[in-house]
């Protein structure tokens, strides 16, 4: 029997490094292994991100493949610094250099029309390409010794929720990539903001820590994507779009988002849970500080952190939701958090989390 090569198990060289100043000897064994070809997962300020050399074709089917991430959705590129955007970019608008100015390095990635110095495996067949500069250390120590920019999306397998610890990262991908570099929790949490800037007026695709009330400050024009426009798409039937389709940050229980205010989300999820109970179905509730204690115990109560600081909430959230799988629940009930700033970003995830079955409180 012939076995393919790339369905051997790999050994996955598991790292420590410092994350404000990493060794320059594990960055060097990292570096070698990304001008290998290989795949090494790093932390950034807001995910794990599983890195790749962008420009290498075959690297990057093996990163789609690795991940199993549909081959339509192409990854963000990680450079180091502004000046390589114009190596990537086929136009780089005045816009996009008030942007880069501002907030990079930072957690807002920009869609380019992009040149021909990329690979089409690399952007999916798009005409564009996604670019950020990652503000963290390690990220930037190794892309900058590779001396190419990273593909890097987040470091998990397709469909689960994204990973902000190197543990996560090993309980999807041991065997599966060359090297994971440790160096702690990530700080956001969350994936980054994605802006098309390819689309006039400037288009808001995913909403991260980088806020749409921070875009706006310096883009009046803006507008967001109907499909995160979250007051708009309340109704599950408005909730589906071509774009949205693939599954995202689901945990293995079915989870419902409960939306409204707190104490009408406190009695909606008391009332399920008591339904689903009666039901023998096992309850999690993914709650807040402020509600927590408000669930009858024999339920499995995660909290996502306090309601007074969606910053945190948003650090905790898919630690959280990766947690459920260690408990025996069959449904988990969420609470939905305020819109204000990165709140938006929260529960962007939350909607995708639960597929989209929101519940009015
Ligand atoms: P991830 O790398 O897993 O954080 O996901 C990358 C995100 O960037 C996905 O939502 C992609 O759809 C989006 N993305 C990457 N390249 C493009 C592009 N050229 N146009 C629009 N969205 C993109
Ligand atoms: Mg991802």
């Amino acid at each position: 029997m012939h076995t393919k090569q790339e369905s051997n198990p790999k050994t996955t060289l598991m790292l420590q490094i410092n994350h404000a100043n990493p060794e320059p000897e594990k960055i060097q064994i990292a570096t070698q292994i990304i001008q290998n070809g290989g795949l090494v997962a790093f932390p950034t300020e807001t995910v794990y991100g599983l890195g790749a050399n962008a420009l290498n074709s075959n690297t990057i089917l093996a990163l789609f493949k690795t991940k199993n991430r549909p081959m339509d959705n192409p990854p963000i590129l990680h450079i180091a610094d502004n000046s390589q955007v114009y190596l990537l970019a086929k136009e780089v608008p005045k816009n996009a250099e008030i942007l880069m100015k501002k907030f990079w390095p930072g957690p807002l990635t920009l869609i380019f029309k992009r040149s021909n110095t990329i690979p089409k495996e690399t952007v999916a067949n798009l005409d564009t390409v996604a670019i950020r500069i990652p503000k963290h250390n390690i990220a930037l120590s190794l892309i900058k010794q590779s001396g190419t920019p990273l593909a890097a999306p987040s470091a998990n397998l397709s469909g689960k929720p994204s990973p902000t610890t190197a543990q996560h990262v090993y309980n999807d991908l041991n065997g599966k990539i060359d090297a994971i570099l440790d160096g702690g929790s990530t700080n956001i949490g969350l994936e980054s903001t994605v802006l098309d800037l390819s689309a006039d007026p400037p288009l808001l695709l995913r909403p991260g820590a980088t806020t749409f009330e921070d875009i706006q400050a310096v883009l009046p024009n803006v507008i967001m994507h109907p499909i995160i426009n979250y007051k708009q798409n309340i109704e599950i039937k408005h909730a589906r779009s071509p774009g949205m389709l693939h599954k995202h940050y689901a945990p293995n229980a079915e989870m419902l988002l409960i939306d409204g205010a707190v104490q009408d989300i406190i009695s909606k999820i008391t009332a399920l849970s008591e339904q689903y109970t009666h039901e023998g179905k096992k309850i999690g509730i993914l709650a807040t500080d402020e509600t927590q204690k408000a669930y009858a115990i024999t339920n499995t109560i995660k909290s996502m952190g306090s309601r007074l600081n969606l910053n945190t909430i948003a650090k905790n959230l898919f630690k959280e939701l990766r947690d459920f799988n260690e408990s025996p629940v069959d449904i988990i009930l969420a609470e939905s958090v305020p819109l204000d700033g990165i709140g938006l970003a929260v529960m962007n995830r939350l909607q995708k989390a639960s597929n989209y079955k929101i519940i009015k409180a």
